[in-house]
């Protein structure tokens, strides 16, 4: 069965779970992103960006060990986009 838009019916979607999706979300999640954001925001808080670094890399650690849980349910759950309004919604399969 194909899906079609919840919003405006339209059957013109495509779907958006691949595997290059799936790098990017993890390269988004990265280490060096990670800890890069932490000090970024310590400075913004202005809070000493060592915290920013431990913090960065506690977050890191969680989502290395989540990593092979969290890539099945992006399997199972396929993200769909709507060709002509953009909308963005997910299917199980
Ligand atoms: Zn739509």
């Amino acid at each position: 069965m194909k899906p079609v838009c919840p919003r405006c019916q339209s059957s013109a979607v495509y779907v958006m779970t691949d595997s290059t999706n799936c790098q990017l979300v993890y390269e988004l999640l990265s280490p060096a992103a990670l800890i890069g954001l932490g000090v970024s925001l310590c400075k913004s808080f202005k809070v000493h960006p060592v915290i920013g670094v431990v913090a960065g890399t506690a977050i890191a650690t969680v989502i290395e060990i989540a990593k092979p849980h969290s890539a099945l349910p992006l399997l199972i759950n396929k993200q769909h986009c709507c060709d002509d309004c953009t909308h963005v919604f997910s299917t199980i399969n």
